[in-house]
Order: C-alpha cells, then structure tokens, then sequence
C-alpha cells in the first residue's frame, strides 16, 4: 500500500462543483488502495480577499490577527472537502494546521516549519480514513498563537506532511498540466516539462514560477520527497521534480501515473530524454520593486551601512547593483530590488541614516519586472548569455540590471515589457511547442 499526500490549490476547489470534483478523485485514490491525506488551499481567490478587507478596516493590522482571519479560508475549503469526501461513502476527517501538528516558529505572515508531529493524521489513516489538512498555517508552540507560511504555502505543508509521514509521493493539483518551459499565461506555447531537478525547480520557484512556492523545493530537496505536479481538471500525468538521477515514483492506481522516460524502454523518445536540456525555462517576477540610493560617498563601508539597516528592518534583498562611481564627485549609485510591499519599511530604514551616510537621495521604482532564463545546461554551454542577450536586443528591450548564478540569468526590465521580453527569450532557446498549453481555471491572480 501506498502512502500518497495530495494538495489542491484555490483555483481547484473554488466552488462547491469543484470541491465535489476534487473529492471523486480523492476518494478513486483511497479506492485504489493507497493512504490518502489531502492539503487543501482556500477557495478562489478567498486570501486575497481577505487581505481586502483587512485593509479596508485598517492600512497596518496587527500580523497576529491577519494569521486568524487569513486561516479561515483554509477551514472553509477543509470542512466542505471532507463533507464531500463522505458523502461519496468514503470516511475523511479534516484538521487545522495546529490539529496536524505542523509546529512553526513565531514570525506572523511568513512562519518556518520547525517539526511536523503528524500523529492525529497517522491515526485517522490508521483507521481507513482520508485525512484532510488545512495549508499555509501552523501553530507557534510557545505562544500557542496560529501562524500563516506565507503566500502559497499550502504547497510547503503538503511537502513537510509528506516528509513527516514518509509518504511515496507529493502530488500537487493546479490549474495547468505540470511545470512548464515558462507560465502558460503568458506564453501559450510555453512546453510542458517531464521531469526536473530540485536544483533546476528551486532557480525556477525562487526566479518567480509561482506554480511552485520555494520554500517547498527547499523542503522536498533536504528531505528526498518526490514531487508530482499535476492538473486536477485532466488525467494527464504532469511534472516529476526529483533527484536528476532518481527513479519515478510507483504509486498503485493513481489516475495519469507518471511513467518516466529514464525507466521506460517502450518509450520511443528514450535515446532522446536521456540527454538533459541545456535550458529548463523562462521565470518572470512582477512583484518587486526597485530601491536607489543616489550619490552615495564612495568609501569603505557605505554600503556595509545601508544593507545592514535594511536587513535590521526585516527586509528581503535580491539583486545589488553598484555604479562606477564618478571621479570628480566620489559619489556613487547603489540599487536594489526587493519585495515591493517591503519599499516602505526599507525606505523608512535608509531615510533614517541619510544625516551619518550623507547620501543624496532614494529614488523608489514599483514599475520593474524580472526575467531570468533557468538551466543546469548552461554552465557548461558558452554562448547561452549571448543568445540571451541577443534576442532582448531583437525585441528591443532595454536592460536595467543583470544578476547571474551558475544555472541562471536574470535581468530588470520595465514592468510593461516583460511579457515580450519573457516571449522573446523562450523563442530564441526553442522551447516553443506546437500545441497551446491549457489553463484550465483561475484568474493568475
Ligand atoms: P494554486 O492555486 O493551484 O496553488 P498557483 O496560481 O499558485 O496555483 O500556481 C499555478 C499557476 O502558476 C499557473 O496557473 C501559472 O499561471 C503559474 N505559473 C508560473 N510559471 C509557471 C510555469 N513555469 N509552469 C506552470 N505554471 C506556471
Ligand atoms: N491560500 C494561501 C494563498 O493564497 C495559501 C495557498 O494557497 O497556498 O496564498
Ligand atoms: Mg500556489
């Protein structure tokens, strides 16, 4: 018997036809023979619209009582699930993140996972039943207050529970058919990728591919959990993220199993999928903003001054750029982008050190989109950053930073040239398909 962890995201469970739908395929994997404990997001775009609301009773509420109301919207979708699920003559029980024993530490809005103590979870399996489990939330052991993973962490509980309870596989149900060559929202000729490594699928995650939320890579790579991303609206089997040379999961039963290429010799394209790509795709991030502190004196420890303030605020920074500084003036430019609903605190951070640094001024940009092309293949490959170059230059699109790492590059652009830029890179690596990749259900909010 197998041990499977489903997770079904909003979009999969956003009214109560869906719900039922998610609950037939539940309940056909219990059927089959497997332990089923299923992750459930909250409906719809319910979170985002209680953050809403929240904001329209007051601009800055307190994260404690954000955490209370934003684990609503995952006991809403629990508890109907599990209606669902025995209604179709199948015994399920759902629990609270706290009921689950998913322990966080105590930093509202953003918690870590410490431990997963899943014993309610092993005994309902025990007793034949599906367990149903909220995602995104936790309880802080020393203040017993309820905690949220941050945005789409569902897909982090649904990993940790597989961990904790050594669970064969980690399915994990969208709105498209797996991990594709880039978001099919944006490119619809974007290719559905078979398999990928967690190295590959955390440059992706981290670069913005929202289908997978990052930490859940981190944790699925540190444990060995095998990931299966999948469509809950088609039998078609999706995308294995897992070790570069692990085989495929055998899960008995499962709907669209995936078969590995690697391990499959009826497999006509064999000789060919054996020879990993040299790119994996194109990942997009709309949701940063872009921080310049201008006319900087240009000494020892300038910027040791203002990073270290911005990180005393709490504030997340991605890519640094520092200009050549002018030799005239000694003066230099530093920018940043980070989280855009962190510009606030990091600018009130920086105004703060203006009369000890003696910068000139901070300029604040939300209008930036990140682009970076993701692949193993890369660093053994000259001429990747020159295609990649080229085809921004072809689409006319002008460069504001660069940042690299061994398997990535990314760039800034404007925001409103970032849909081109991310078609433009996909094309000239020949990632394009034939066929149109379907988006099943949600808004892309
Ligand atoms: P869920 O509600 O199921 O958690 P998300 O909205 O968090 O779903 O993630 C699925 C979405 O991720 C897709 O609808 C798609 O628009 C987006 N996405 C971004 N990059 C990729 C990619 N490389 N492959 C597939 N989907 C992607
Ligand atoms: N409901 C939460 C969110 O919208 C968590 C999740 O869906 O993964 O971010
Ligand atoms: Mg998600």
């Amino acid at each position: 018997m197998a041990l499977v962890v489903q997770k079904f995201g909003g979009s999969s469970v956003s009214d109560a036809a869906s719900i039922k739908r998610v609950a037939k395929r539940i309940a056909e994997a219990k059927r089959a023979g497997n332990d089923v404990v299923a992750v459930v997001s909250a409906m719809g775009d319910t979170t985002d619209e209680l953050i809403d609301l929240a904001q329209q009773v007051t601009p800055l509420p307190p994260q404690r009582e954000m955490d209370i109301l934003l684990t609503a919207g995952e006991r809403i979708s629990m508890s109907l699930l599990a209606m669902a699920i025995n209604n179709l003559g199948v015994r399920a029980k759902s629990f609270t993140g706290q009921q689950a024993g998913l322990i966080t530490d105590a930093v509202h809005g953003k918690a870590r996972i410490v431990d997963v103590v899943p014993s309610r979870v092993r005994a309902t399996l025990e007793k034949g039943s599906v367990a149903i489990v909220a995602g995104f939330q936790g309880v802080n052991p020393e203040s017993n207050d309820v905690t949220t993973l941050g945005r789409g962490g569902s897909d982090t509980t649904a990993v940790a529970l597989a961990a904790g309870l050594g669970a064969d596989v980690c399915e994990i149900y969208t709105d498209v058919d797996g991990v594709f060559t880039a978001d099919p929202r944006i490119v619809p000729t974007a290719r559905k990728i078979d398999r990928i490594s967690y190295e590959e699928m955390l440059e992706m995650a981290a670069s913005g591919a929202k289908v997978l939320v990052l930490r859940c890579v981190e944790y699925a790579r540190r444990y060995d959990v095998p990931i299966h991303v999948r469509s809950s609206f088609s039998g078609k089997p999706g995308t294995l993220v897992l070790d570069a040379d692990s085989p495929a999961p055998a899960v008995p039963g499962l709907l669209g199993t995936y078969t590995d290429p690697h391990t499959n010799p009826s497999d006509p394209d064999q000789g060919e999928s054996m020879e990993a790509p040299i790119i994996s795709g194109v990942a997009h991030d709309r949701s940063e903003a872009k921080i310049t502190v201008v006319d900087v004196p240009d000494v020892p420890g300038s910027a040791a001054t203002l990073f270290e303030a911005v990180a005393a605020a709490g504030v997340d920074i991605d890519m640094i750029v520092q200009n050549v500084s002018a030799a005239a003036t000694g003066l230099t430019d530093i920018s940043f982008t980070l989280p855009a609903e962190q510009a606030a605190t990091a600018t009130r951070a920086l105004e703060a050190l203006q009369p000890d640094v003696r910068f000139g001024s901070l300029e604040i940009d939300d209008q930036i989109g990140k682009l970076s092309l993701v692949g193993a293949g890369m660093k053994s490959n000259p001429g990747v950053s020159a295609r990649f170059f080229g085809a921004l230059r072809d689409a006319n699109i002008n460069i504001e930073m660069i940042t690299t790492s061994e398997i990535r590059i990314s760039v800034v652009t404007r925001a409103d040239s970032l849909d081109e830029a991310v078609r433009a890179v996909h094309t000239a690596f020949e990632l394009d398909a034939e066929a149109e990749a379907v988006v099943y259900a949600g808004t892309g909010r």
